[in-house]
């Protein structure tokens, strides 16, 4: 029977990217809420860091009280803009508001640019992973994706910031670039290449 890795999201871009990283491990990926009711996670940290564990720990929680007792994985990631003073950094998903919708954040984003009158901005993605083994032991890793943002959507390809974000190295955004390229430079990826290293001695 394979292992079982719980991720503390639902948010389906990040699931989907996850999923497809652990494909060829012997676990089988599942957000939190295959197992329990969804719920609200106040994300009260100063960095990317201390958000991730306070998500993990807290699905954990949840599901000893629910007598489950497998590997717990929380990713939280943000982008960060020179020409906003490197914001909105650990505040991306509530930029444009408590329960902004991607969309609604990625055209706030835009519309600042737009402010500033800037072409581009130089930016980069953080990925924080905290990784919880069924003990209870909290592990943590981190990966970054530099490029630059503009103030346009260029297609509709992966999620949240990505239409307005172009990875070093490339002249598209990631809205044009397959996922298999995004992998190559993704923030998200890099840690998680860590966190597998964490998750063979668990
Ligand atoms: P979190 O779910 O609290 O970690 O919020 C992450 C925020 O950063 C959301 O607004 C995401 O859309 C954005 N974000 C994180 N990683 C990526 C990515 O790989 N592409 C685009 N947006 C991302």
């Amino acid at each position: 029977m394979s292992r079982k890795i719980i991720l503390a999201t639902s948010n389906s871009g990040k699931v989907r990217e996850i999923q497809a990283f652990f494909k060829d491990l012997n676990f089988e990926v599942v957000p939190y809420t295959k197992f329990i009711e969804s719920f609200e996670i106040e994300e009260t940290g100063k960095t990317f860091k201390e958000n991730a564990i306070i998500k993990a720990k807290a699905v954990y929680d949840e599901l000893i009280k629910a007598e489950i007792y497998e590997i717990v994985i929380s990713d939280d990631s943000g982008i960060s803009v020179e020409v906003l003073d490197w914001q909105p950094n650990i505040y991306s998903a509530r930029y444009s508001g408590i329960n902004a919708t991607s969309i609604e954040n990625l055209n706030k984003l835009i519309s600042e640019l737009k402010k500033l009158e800037v072409q581009n901005s130089k930016a980069f993605y953080t990925a924080s992973i905290a990784i919880i083994s069924p003990k209870g032991e909290i592990f943590t890793t981190h990966g970054w994706m530099h490029g630059r943002v503009i103030p346009e959507k260029i297609g509709n390809g992966g999620f949240g910031y990505d239409p307005c974000f172009i990875p070093d190295g490339e002249n598209n955004t990631l809205g044009i670039l397959p996922d298999n390229i995004k992998d190559k430079y993704s923030h998200r990826i890099k840690a998680l290449k860590l966190a597998k290293l964490i998750l063979k001695n668990i």
